[in-house]
């Protein structure tokens, strides 16, 4: 029954026409291991669709270059065009009833790619029951695939595929020093200003990565002054060599109305999750109201923000597993508690085109962690985990490539 109904759910959402009756939204699940994403269709274009990111959740990597949406999974590529219903496997064309399309940034899928292309792009990797809207990936078969080498592309590919860039030989880490200037942040009992122990940290921890010379590492500020929250990321796009590979910290210290509140939390980018993400996330966007004629504080340019959401969900996955790393580095070394990798959406991360992570070291409201926090030698304990974060994430990456066959 159900393979029946299956089938005609395919046979539907392949007959032209199907496009202009206005299907209901439905729901999709996305099943990797023992967790679910519950994703919802989008029908803005009379058929079905999901946004690309979507597939994040069952565990495929995305990127995004020359016009072309890249999907990795293990071994497996798919690229896809928005406004095209093409879809090249490995090298060999598919087509979809409808076309892959953007609309606010956010490029979508149509339902038949995850109904019918990834059944057949990546059999034994996923398995995908349409009829009712799940798709289902197993980390531990995906790890086994991507330990086997890819597959040479068909020669007789019909598409001719752009060349990667060759590597670059260094690797950009930026590091963002929260406030400054007229923007003092959060403020202690003591009188301790957030932005001053932002500088005082961030400055040492680019005097450590200094040391590493396949690292280029610079510092958004080196001084007491103000830049504009969104200036901060664009700064390290204009710093960032074409393809090389980077990473944006921002360094900051929370503060609380209750002064028991203890500990550290590094955030990624995404939609704040919890009340306490929002407040914090309101807080460090709070700078803003000081940025009216802070240098280069102009209005984003719409272009920017059209593929800002495919760029940022290319490095959700890489943020989200860089903050744990971090949070793992602070671990050794914090007294207070961990209060985990979370989500926001910041204004200093938003248009951030590389992995990009904001890091709250400590209370500045709580006398223990305000003081601290402005004890040098404490500052270069927490500057070297923050540090040796960094290399983390490089080493991880580097055994990634290194498994793929890169
Ligand atoms: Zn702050």
């Amino acid at each position: 029954m159900r393979v029946l109904y299956a089938f005609l759910l395919f046979a539907l959402s392949h007959t032209p026409g199907f496009a202009s009756s206005q299907p209901a939204p439905g729901v999709w699940h996305m099943v990797l291991g023992t967790e679910t994403a519950a994703v919802a269709e989008s029908t803005e274009r009379g058929y079905p669709a999901l946004p690309a990111s979507a597939l994040l959740s069952v565990g495929a990597r995305l990127s995004y270059g020359r016009g072309e949406v890249i999907v990795q999974w293990g071994p497996r590529e798919i690229r896809l065009r928005p406004d095209s219903p093409g879809a090249l496997v490995d090298g060999r064309p598919l087509m979809m009833a409808n076309p892959v399309y953007q609309a606010n940034g956010i490029v979508y899928l149509p339902a038949d790619f995850f109904s019918a292309i990834l059944p057949q792009a990546a059999p034994g990797l996923v398995s995908v029951d349409a009829g009712n809207r799940t798709v289902r990936a197993d980390p531990a078969v995906l790890a086994a695939a991507s330990a086997v080498p890819a597959p040479v592309a068909e020669a007789s590919a019909p598409v001719a595929m752009p060349q990667p860039a060759p590597p670059p030989r260094r690797r950009l880490v930026v590091i963002d020093a929260g406030h400054g200037g007229r923007d003092p942040g959060a403020r202690g009992q003591a009188g301790t200003r957030e932005k001053d122990i932002n500088l005082q940290v961030a400055r040492r921890v680019v005097e450590i990565l200094r040391q590493d010379t396949t690292l280029e590492v610079r510092l958004t500020r080196n001084s007491d002054t103000l830049i504009a929250l969104r200036d901060r990321p664009r700064m390290a796009a204009r710093w960032r060599d074409e393809g090389q590979p980077a990473l944006f910290m921002s360094i900051h210290c929370n503060a609380h109305p209750s002064r028991g509140e203890t500990g550290y939390e590094t955030y990624f980018l995404a939609e704040a999750r919890t009340a306490e993400s929002r407040r914090v996330q309101e807080m460090e966007d709070a700078a803003q109201q000081y940025e009216d004629d802070a240098p280069g504080g102009g209005s984003g340019d719409a272009l920017g923000f059209i593929m800002s959401d495919l760029r940022q969900n290319q490095h959700l996955r890489e943020s989200s597993d860089w903050a744990q790393m971090i949070q793992d580095r602070l671990r050794e070394v914090h007294p207070g508690p961990s209060r985990g990798v979370k989500q926001a959406g910041f204004a200093v991360l938003v248009g951030a085109t590389m992995p990009a992570v904001l890091v709250e070291l400590g209370f500045i409201s709580n006398r223990n962690e305000e003081q601290m926090l402005a004890d040098p030698r404490q500052q270069d304990t927490l500057a070297r985990q923050l540090a040796a974060g960094v290399q983390d994430f490089f080493r991880a990456t580097d055994r990634r490539q290194s498994r793929a066959g890169n």
